[in-house]
């Protein structure tokens, strides 16, 4: 048995019913997850990752990818990638063909060229027109990289991978918070706050507020909740609820964590708002929304 699940209601469907067909062709975990977030990169109706997603201030797509295999702690990870996607696939090549776990910026760039990928623009008439928009607001240039719970954007794509008897791999694909800084690198490729998965505990990822995410390290603080005996949701919970207590501002910014457990049970919570998250059983797709713990 399979089970996957993806973040975001809108980029996460592309995400979950690619994976879906993957799983029915007999792929492995690692490209059950691979083939979903590469889809959705290479999507260009989509805001969230890749081709065509929301740049950064300078009017530049820069993009991160991590992959994590619970099997034996492989991990792969690129930040700050400009012109080239699927970066989830460059990610995953970082994990197995390299001795490394991140390579950044330009040099992932040129790692993706010698690998075979094709250097391409990343803008399309409608981020294009999104990034002029905002460029002309003097508001919202002000307020910059700045999300609040009820705007975000929802800019990257999560996933984890659960098949008995309990093997997990977690990944993830951003173009991170839309309008940020040059160079700004959030939770998401980094192992332990974005993904984490170690097959002796559990899975973990997150979306939304990266540096809220990272600082406390929710991906791999889930797993060791896990670890500790909680399912899944209440490792997700607690984790909350950790960030809550130490990162206050954080009831005002969507930072969420999702997991499942080596059992095979699943999760999520969220500091605020509403979080979609999809998830692929026995062939089924379906949606659920998750809140802030005791909401
Ligand atoms: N966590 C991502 C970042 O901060 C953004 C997101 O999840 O939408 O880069």
């Amino acid at each position: 048995m399979t089970t996957i699940l993806a973040t975001w209601e809108q980029p996460g469907k592309v995400a979950i019913e690619t994976a879906s067909r993957a799983i029915q062709d007999g792929a492995d975990l690692r490209t059950i997850l691979e083939k979903g977030l590469a889809a959705c990169e290479l999507d260009p109706e989509l805001l969230a990752i890749g081709l065509g997603a929301l740049p950064n201030s300078d009017g530049e797509v820069e993009l991160d990818g991590s992959m994590m295999d619970g099997a034996d702690l492989s991990a792969g990870a690129v930040c700050s990638v400009r012109g080239i996607v699927p970066v989830i696939s460059v990610a995953r090549r970082v994990m197995e063909k390299t001795p490394h776990v991140m390579i950044a910026g330009e040099q992932a760039r040129r790692f993706a060229i010698s690998q075979g990928f094709r250097p391409q623009n990343l803008m399309t008439a409608e981020n294009v027109r999104r990034y002029d928009e905002w460029k002309q607001s003097p508001a919202e240039v002000e307020r910059a990289y700045v999300h609040a719970a009820d705007e975000h954007y929802g800019d990257t794509v999560t996933m984890i991978g659960w098949e008995t008897p309990g093997h997990l791999v977690a990944a993830s694909s951003t173009s991170g918070l839309a309008w940020k800084m040059p160079g700004r690198v959030g939770d998401s490729p980094i192992i332990g706050a974005g993904i984490y998965a170690d097959d002796d505990a559990g899975a973990a990822g997150a979306t939304g507020w990266g540096e809220e995410l990272w600082k406390g390290m929710a991906s791999f603080r889930a797993v060791e909740n896990m670890r500790r005996g909680m399912n899944a949701q209440e490792a997700c919970d607690e984790t909350i609820r950790q960030m809550l207590r130490r990162q206050p501002r954080c009831v005002d910014m969507m930072c969420v964590v999702f997991a499942a457990s080596k059992d095979g049970d699943f999760g999520a919570a969220t500091t605020t708002g509403e979080f979609p998250m999809w998830i692929c059983q026995d062939g089924k797709i379906e949606m659920r929304k998750y809140a802030a713990p005791g909401a």
